[in-house]
């Protein structure tokens, strides 16, 4: 068994209501607070540029210009949308930088650098294990960097994380089973190893873990139980975090399955007042999410959506950027018009016109996430009519709305 003492408790997860499975909540990190379920826009701090350039990144750029309230965006600031972000050990060298660029980066947590001074939420930094084990570690332009737990801890650390996770492997749908199993048992040793450095570092510790139904998490949880032997899980680590889902992010049967299976262990296991994080997974997915009881999720797709021209118009639809009536929404962004020009194109680069419409787009999916938590506090009926009636006429996730009213709410008839 390892020697591991219990911590004193630096973050606190409260429950504040709950309809069926779906759960409203507080998270409280050191000072800083959340309410959940709540989404962590993914935000490359680090996109290859240097300081002056806000470390570069193209859109990425201009969301950290709009996060700022720099003047170079008229000085509007959507700061308040963003209140956590998440970030990727495995994104530090997504442009291919020098050692010393590396170094640059990690000499000073983020929250400490006046360039990045509008944001101001919690930092989730999540272990880059996807990239690890796709590329077998870091490579930039004239280093390679193999990853092994105590330096993405190291890392984690030096970028000033509130929220971390062990770094993992995460599965595929051709690994048999003996090459999960052998994955599990790698990610439960690297677990202890992040146990131990997180005795001493004031953060959020969430375990990650795999799997695609409950049989597969009953397993992973296993082989953890089985290298941290007597010691209490639910004390050692706060929060649950659900990986290997990217890859089936438009299966949306698999993914109720496999966020239904890990409610069902966690509450077996003495987690259920612990909060979930689901990593890779939101978008349209997030109230069918939300619904089975998700307290977490990042994403990119705001970005993604942007850089694709898209402009959400609603939680559910898209329309071309260059068509849609941008006086009819009333997010700062779109209230001004100096970022109203250069979404229509009138803009020097690119990343004029796609970085206003990504802060667009992820207030939009913030907004929606707010309604949600309100109507879970309304009670199961106002969140299973949202959920039955209203998702429930949209084709891409219609059916699924109702397996999620069944699942979690006991069907129509059960509230
Ligand atoms: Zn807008």
């Amino acid at each position: 068994m390892p020697d591991l003492t219990q911590r004193s408790k630096y973050a606190d997860f409260s429950i504040t209501s709950t309809a069926g499975e779906a759960r409203t909540g507080e998270l409280v990190v050191g000072e800083k607070k959340f309410e959940t379920p709540m989404l962590f826009p993914v935000i490359n701090f680090y996109g290859g540029g240097r300081k002056g350039s806000l470390f570069g990144g193209s859109t990425h750029r201009t969301v950290k210009e709009l996060i700022n309230g720099d003047d170079c965006v008229g000085g509007v600031s959507c700061s308040e949308y963003f209140p956590g972000s998440m970030l990727s050990v495995g994104s530090l060298t997504d442009y291919g930088i020098s050692e010393s660029l590396l170094k640059t980066y990690l000499e000073k947590p983020i929250s400490e650098r006046p360039e990045f001074s509008g944001f101001e939420g919690l930092l989730f930094v999540d272990s880059g294990g996807f990239k690890n084990l796709s590329q077998g570690g870091l490579d930039g332009s004239d280093f390679q960097m193999e990853l092994n737990q105590h330096r993405v801890f190291d890392m984690q650390r030096q970028l000033g994380g509130d929220i971390l996770v062990n770094l993992d492997l995460p599965i595929t749908e051709d690994d048999t089973y003996e090459e999960r199993i052998e994955k599990a048992k790698t990610t439960a040793e690297n677990a202890v190893e992040f146990a131990r450095h997180t005795q001493s570092y004031p953060c959020a510790a969430y375990l990650s873990v795999h799997g695609y139904d409950y049989s597969m998490i009953d397993t992973f949880f296993e082989q953890v139980e089985s290298v941290f032997g007597s010691l209490d899980l639910t004390e050692i680590f706060d929060g649950i975090a659900l990986g290997s889902l990217v890859p089936k992010k438009d299966n949306k049967s698999t993914l109720i399955e496999a966020i239904s299976g890990c409610k069902q262990v966690m509450a077996e296991r003495g987690f259920e007042n612990h909060p979930l994080h689901v990593l890779g997974i939101s978008g349209k997915s997030m109230p069918l999410l939300v619904g089975l009881g998700v307290d977490s999720f990042d994403s990119s797709s705001y970005i993604q959506a942007a850089i694709n021209g898209k402009y959400y118009t609603s939680f559910l639809e898209t329309e071309r950027v260059d068509d849609v009536d941008l006086t009819k929404c009333d997010c700062p962004v779109c209230s001004s018009p100096l970022l109203r020009e250069r979404m229509k194109g009138n803009a020097e680069y690119r990343k004029d016109q796609m970085g206003p419409v990504a802060v667009h787009n992820m207030i939009i999916q913030q907004k929606e996430l707010s309604r949600m938590r309100k109507l879970i506090q309304s009670g199961p009926e106002a969140f299973v009519d949202y959920l039955g009636n209203e998702l429930g006429r949209h084709r891409s996730v219609g059916r699924y709305a109702h397996d999620v009213v069944n699942k979690s709410f006991g069907g129509y008839d059960g509230i």
